[in-house]
């Protein structure tokens, strides 16, 4: 490794001041953490700022249900996300708010530069107005009616429902979620920033970067080159009031469309700690400034950061960044984090029950430097945590220490015998390679390689076998070297999973009585030297816990959604009369024919590759029935499991794409999470007829 000392600014993507964080977020605070503590580690210089994301109209609208200003809101998010990310181990050297005076500033300066640059321009146009609110729209804030399959409360983009997409104009009776009111279509002058002008200086920059190399991954540069092709419009950044941002210099009512501030939020979060600790701003932004700056973002947010963000930079005054780190979303048991199946689990409710430091361990090995989705299989991850951290590295420290401690006086050997030298430098040798692997973000292939190593040092152990040599008469010092040894194997592995595991590391350097460890440590042994006596690191992870955690969560998410069924919101939404009109009336003998029965739900299973479909095992009595429903938005199997329900026992069999559907459930309700299936009262049978 090149030991020049080098200058760099680290972000991750501001969070939204709007939600909970969430495993999802975990995967890039936690991969830019590993990365700028390992380039601390190596005696550079690197700072990590980051901010909440605090304006747009979400944020003023929540501020408003819960009869707070926006500031209140924002000021109690900002603490419980601080909370969340410290406990993490996210060692930001800032963590500040876009609603802050050097945002301002430095957001009004950047647009009154692009501005002389002739790059931007007002223009009129036509967008959604709630007349009774008096409030322009965004799209997430108008729903109505599916044109296609008539599901009510759809969104403007596309049914959740049967998945067809359109726009917001092909709603049936649209509606604004804000006030109820129907919207109308509404002129209003708002600026463009000219991103078609930029174009070249884009090409160039995603081909050359700063420094004649791509600052994108491959995929988000072929992403990148699908829209150059495409064209690139030019870029809304303006808004109407009423809206909770920064009103622009020169146009009174106007707000700057909160994904202009937020990218400036990384520069405004630095100026603070600049301030504070008094490091020249300048030399990390200006134009030709040769520290390198990365930014660590999901693919979600590339455009913002790969298009209008360098443009913005490149135009006003600023240096562009060397490196857009883009990496994939996160599934967990393979699939999308959803609400209704409990996967989508709050940083909180991980805390509650586990060990920060066991995520990190588990996104490590599963990350690299590619814009690929990660899993989080929940068994994997018990298995991966107690079988490799647990099983081989924490394992060589209590199958050595407690000899020291014991029969040392706590003291370690003062010479490493010849025969024991190999492994150690085994372990020595690859530190270039572990730290080139942290350093291009690979990190995966490092975890890999440190448990190889870790491997090196348990064959060590298992071959010196300590607890047979310390029975032995005479061993003395051979035990204490081989325990020297272990111990000394236990600390370069320490040194390597230090960006990993902090608070691990930190509590190894205090059981070795070691000042904070560096990479280049790993070169030096720890001989002639007093320990303190070994406790016990790290406890292995039991299915019960995880167990824990998943009930836990789903209270949590079940709390926040009664809470917001509540809110004016919903509660419009329900005085909009959405309930159909009563159908036609029938005779008697036309309902006689449907025969309804009480079914008890003997199993409840996913299906693979449906979206909607639970496939459910109904008990009628004298037989059984095989029945998919498209329940699967509002209830995980689990929930459904045992319970009692009607059914139509007499439908006709319909032959679906994943097998034959054998009757039907009664459910009520719009659709979506919106949906609740028919339960009898205490005493109903399995099988007994509905009249
Ligand atoms: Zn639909």
């Amino acid at each position: 490794m090149s030991s020049k000392p080098r200058n760099i600014l680290a972000t991750s993507a501001l969070p939204y001041a709007n939600g909970s964080i969430h495993l999802g977020h975990l995967v890039e605070y936690i991969q830019t953490d590993i990365w700028v503590r390992f380039q601390k580690m190596q005696g550079h210089t690197c700072y990590y700022v980051c901010a909440d994301d605090t304006h747009g109209t979400p944020i003023m609208l929540r501020a408003e249900q819960e009869g707070i200003s926006p500031e209140q809101l924002i000021e109690r998010v900002h603490a419980e996300h601080l909370q969340d990310f410290t406990e993490f181990h996210i060692d930001f050297d800032n963590y500040y708010s876009t609603n802050s005076s050097e945002n301002r500033e430095l957001s009004e300066q950047i647009y009154l530069q692009l501005k002389q640059a002739g790059l931007i321009e007002s223009r009129m146009t036509e967008h959604y107005y709630d007349p009774e609110k008096e409030m322009f729209l965004p799209d997430r804030y108008i729903k109505g009616e599916c044109p296609k399959c008539h599901s009510q409360d759809q969104y403007g983009d596309g049914c959740e429902v049967c998945g067809t997409t359109y726009t917001t104009t092909d709603l049936i009776n649209p509606y604004s979620v804000v006030s109820g009111a129907k919207p109308v279509r509404k002129e209003t002058e708002h600026f463009f920033f000219k991103l078609s002008e930029c174009i070249d200086f884009l090409r160039d920059w995603i081909d050359n970067g700063n420094r004649g190399s791509s600052p994108l991954p491959a995929e988000a540069k072929n992403k990148l080159e699908e829209w150059f092709d495409a064209g690139l419009r030019d870029w809304e950044i303006s808004r109407d009031a009423p809206y909770f941002g920064f009103e622009i210099p020169d146009a009174p009512g106007k707000y700057f469309y909160v994904w202009l501030d937020a990218p400036v939020g990384y520069m405004a979060s630095f100026k603070n700690l600049c301030a504070r600790e008094d490091i020249d701003f300048d030399s990390y932004w200006k134009k030709g400034s040769d520290a390198e700056l990365y930014h660590f973002i999901g693919k979600d947010i590339l455009s913002f950061h790969a298009l209008f963000w360098p443009a913005t930079l490149e135009y006003s005054g600023y240096r562009t960044p060397d490196q857009i780190c883009v990496h994939g979303f996160l599934t967990v048991n393979g699939q999308k984090m959803s609400k209704s199946r409990g996967t989508f689990i709050t940083a909180r409710s991980y805390l509650e029950f586990l060990q920060p430091e066991y995520l990190r361990y588990y996104f490590a090995a599963k990350l690299n430097d590619r814009v690929e989705d990660i899993d989080l299989n929940l068994e994997d991850f018990v298995a991966r945590v107690n079988s490799n951290l647990i099983g081989k590295y924490i394992n060589i420290a209590s199958r050595t220490a407690g000899f020291i401690s014991k029969r040392y006086d706590g003291k370690l050997g003062n010479c490493i015998d010849e025969m024991d030298i190999e492994p150690l430098q085994k372990l020595q040798r690859a530190a270039d390679d572990i730290a080139d692997l942290y350093d291009r973000r690979q990190f995966s292939e490092a975890i890999r390689e440190i448990m190889a190593l870790a491997d090196i040092a348990n064959e060590y152990v298992n071959d010196t076998q300590p607890w047979v040599i310390a029975k032995q008469e005479g061993q003395e010092e051979r035990l204490q070297q081989i325990c020297t040894t272990g111990i000394n194997l236990f600390r370069i592995l320490t040194i390597y999973l230090k960006p990993v595991l902090p608070e691990l590391a930190r509590q190894v350097e205090e059981f070795l009585n070691s000042e904070p460890l560096q990479w280049h440590h790993s070169n030096e042994l720890l001989l002639d030297h007093d320990i303190q006596k070994y406790k016990h690191l790290a406890k292995r992870i039991e299915d019960k816990q995880i167990q824990a955690m998943l009930d836990k969560n789903q209270e949590n998410l079940k709390a926040t959604e009664e809470k917001e069924s509540h809110s004016p919101t919903r509660h419009a939404q329900a005085q909009q009369g959405e309930h159909p009109a009563i159908a036609n009336t029938i005779e008697y003998d036309d309902f006689a024919k449907i025969d309804l029965r009480i079914a008890r739900i003997v199993k409840a299973e996913h299906v693979e590759g449906a979206d909607k479909l639970l496939q459910l095992t109904l008990d009628i009595g004298d037989q059984q029935r095989n029945v998919f429903a498209g329940i699967k938005s509002a209830y995980s199997p689990e929930q459904l499991q045992g319970k009692l329900t009607v059914m139509v026992a007499n439908l006709a069999p319909r032959k679906m794409r994943f097998g034959v559907s054998e009757g039907m459930v009664l459910a009520a309700g719009p659709g979506g999470k919106d949906l609740w299936i028919l339960e009898p009262d205490e005493g109903a049978q399995a099988g007994m007829k509905v009249k």
